[in-house]
């Protein structure tokens, strides 16, 4: 899979920072005193480390799951169009073509 960076600034600034994990979180501020609490600005229950910030906090978990299930309609779509080629062909394509379009379905 080819790899493709944004070439927006902005953006690029915040991957390069994600990482090489130098985002300034609540942790690292309030270490330097520049925060008043280490808590999370989202929950204010947990401390605010990358990983709360981007993985567990409860504020971010509908968005992870809203792109798991969008991720595996896209996965159920795409072996559903495999199989719909496979039964298209079926009988005019060779016997390759076939297990190429079948393993395609198998695989999502
Ligand atoms: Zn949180």
């Amino acid at each position: 899979m080819p790899y493709k960076a944004t070439i927006e600034s902005t953006l690029r600034n915040f991957q390069y920072k994600y990482i090489h994990r130098i985002i300034a979180t609540n942790k690292y501020l309030f270490k330097c005193k520049l925060s008043n609490s280490s808590l999370s600005d989202f929950c204010s229950e947990n401390i605010e480390t990358i990983e709360h910030l981007f993985w567990e906090c409860k504020h971010i978990q509908p968005i992870w799951n809203q792109l798991t299930s969008f991720l595996e309609q896209q996965q159920l779509n795409n072996a559903k169009l495999c199989a719909l080629q496979l039964a298209e062909c079926r009988g005019t394509c060779s016997a390759e073509e076939a297990l190429i379009l079948m393993s395609v379905a198998v695989r999502g």
